[in-house]
């Protein structure tokens, strides 16, 4: 039986929004229908980016109006973090300081971006010319999203593209669309009517999005394999695209490091949100001497985690997000053990209802396994050796994923050395899975198009316009400008 129906509205140009079709929602913790939210139809979709587009005609330059409304965002986002927290939990599944803590660090983001500054940059003051480069803003943005951190990935788009001065239609995935949608109301009478428009529906909303003539942008997070059909999609259109894709990231472990220790810091970022984070820990490479006590800890610490429904104390560890997740990860935990994989810890499902995953730490891995190949994102991590750190990094890189990459050493200008060979955006020395706000986030190889993060998110919603002005322009102007002074 539901607990919430028919309650949940989309907010398309400032307004309330049902549809005659709903998407029924699934708490992974219990596995039974817990919400409904609307369909949205492709005339609804077609108003809601109409909206957005007349929107952004009286967003884009008012600097000063955006800033407010991204504060005033902010502090709804933080009044309202219990609730769109626990919503969060209940579709997601993480952990309820997880859910609240998104709400949160998505408050903080606004706040971010309300204040970056967008430099304008000076390329030529001569005689000749005054040459200064301004960002532009590029539109009506289309936004994707995934359903590991629903509430963070959507203002991941949404707060810089305000910044920048476009305006969004944001889509999220339809196993979490719940806490998108109620977060959409809840900034309803702050944000002014067609700046953020928010629609729920499965994927053939995505492509109506990606297809439609209005948006200028498409901002997507979510599979490798739906990122290059937005890609081609995107292109028809010559729509700017923003990719942030899968990872399957390597953690190599040098022989110099305490194999106890490094496990104790290498595990929550493997098992975080039950690995169902792109940039999480998901191939780990040992010295064949130190696999044992690597191994034996990992698999400690794995045994020890306490995994329920995220609503309940002391969860660590909730379930797999939906049930297709839940048999490709069970699949592919299955498959390596047949291949001759040893389970050192967990391997299988756990009993009862919904979705849940026994922690699993795999031995007696390698490549040619799918396990190792492919990006689980699921509680379950294969732990490779090596004899050589050069064999290391080859195999590393020896994938089309390449999003990020952690090396750990008791030597740290050892461990540098060895990060900058691996062919990932983010390489990590002794941690993994941290972020800074001012540096990019971003994907080579299959992970992704485009970088997130400070500037250059800002980047990817606006164009760089040129403005060259002639020497005795300015000259002319400043001596009108004294005059009338
Ligand atoms: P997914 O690709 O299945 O779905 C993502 C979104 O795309 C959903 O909203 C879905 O409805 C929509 N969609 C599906 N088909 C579409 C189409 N043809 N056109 C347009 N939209 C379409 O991904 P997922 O399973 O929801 O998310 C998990 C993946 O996301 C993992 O690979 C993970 O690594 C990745 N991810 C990457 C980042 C990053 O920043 N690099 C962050 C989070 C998640």
């Amino acid at each position: 039986m539901a607990e919430f129906t028919d309650q949940f509205t989309m907010t398309i140009d400032g307004q309330p929004a049902s549809s005659p079709q709903t998407l029924k929602v699934v708490n992974p913790a219990t596995g039974q229908v817990f919400a409904e939210v609307p369909d949205c139809t492709p005339e609804q979709l077609d108003v809601a980016m109409r909206g957005a587009q007349r929107a952004f005609a009286g967003w884009k330059d008012d600097y000063e109006r955006r800033r407010a409304v991204m504060y005033a965002c902010a502090d709804a986002l933080e009044a309202n973090a219990e609730e769109l927290g626990r919503l969060a939990t209940m579709e997601q599944g993480m952990p309820l300081a997880g859910g609240v803590g998104g709400v949160l660090q998505a408050a903080g983001n606004f706040r971010y971006y309300a204040d970056l500054d967008i430099p304008r940059i000076t390329v030529q003051d001569d005689d000749d010319a005054l040459v200064e480069i301004v960002r532009r803003p590029i539109g009506v943005i289309a936004a994707i999203k995934p359903w590991n951190v629903p509430i963070g990935m959507a203002v991941n788009t949404i707060a810089p593209a305000f910044r920048a001065g476009c305006t969004v239609v944001l889509k999220p995935s339809p196993f979490t669309p719940v806490v998108t949608v109620r977060m959409g109301e809840v900034l309803r009478d702050i944000v002014p009517a067609g700046v953020l428009n928010i629609v729920s529906g499965g994927n053939e909303l995505g492509q109506w999005m990606t297809e439609h003539p209005v948006p200028r942008g498409v901002s997507f997070t979510g599979s490798i394999a739906t990122g290059k059909k937005v890609n081609v999609a995107a292109a028809a259109d010559l729509k700017r695209v923003l990719l942030e894709l899968g990872g399957n990231d390597a953690a190599i472990v040098l022989d110099d490091a305490d194999p106890v220790d490094v496990a104790e810091k290498l595990f929550w970022p493997a098992f975080r949100n039950s690995g169902q984070i792109c940039m999480a820990v998901k191939r780990v490479f040992v010295p064949e001497a130190m696999e044992p006590q690597v191994v034996e800890a990992l698999a400690a610490k794995a045994r020890a985690v306490k995994v329920g429904n995220g609503l309940d104390e002391g969860t660590e560890l909730g379930p797999i997000n939906n049930k297709p997740q839940f048999e490709r990860v069970k699949g592919l935990v299955a498959e390596a053990i047949a291949q001759g994989a040893v389970a050192v810890a967990g391997g299988h499902p756990m009993e009862g209802d919904g979705y849940f995953f026994e922690p699993t730490i795999l031995t007696n891995v390698a490549e040619g396994t799918r396990i190792v190949d492919e990006e689980q994102f699921g509680p379950a991590l294969p732990i490779l050796t090596y004899r050589t750190v050069p064999e290391a990094v080859h195999r590393a890189n020896a994938t089309n994923y390449g999003l990020g990459a952690s090396v750990w050493s008791a030597d740290p200008l050892r461990a540098a050395a060895v990060a900058e060979q691996l062919e990932a955006d983010t390489v990590w020395v002794n941690t993994h899975m941290q972020l800074t706000h001012d540096a990019p986030f971003t994907g080579m190889k299959w992970s992704g198009l485009g970088s997130e993060m400070g500037l250059w998110s800002i980047y990817a919603y606006t164009d760089p316009q040129t403005v060259f002005r002639t020497r005795s322009q300015v000259i002319k102007k400043g001596a009108e400008q004294a005059a009338g002074a």
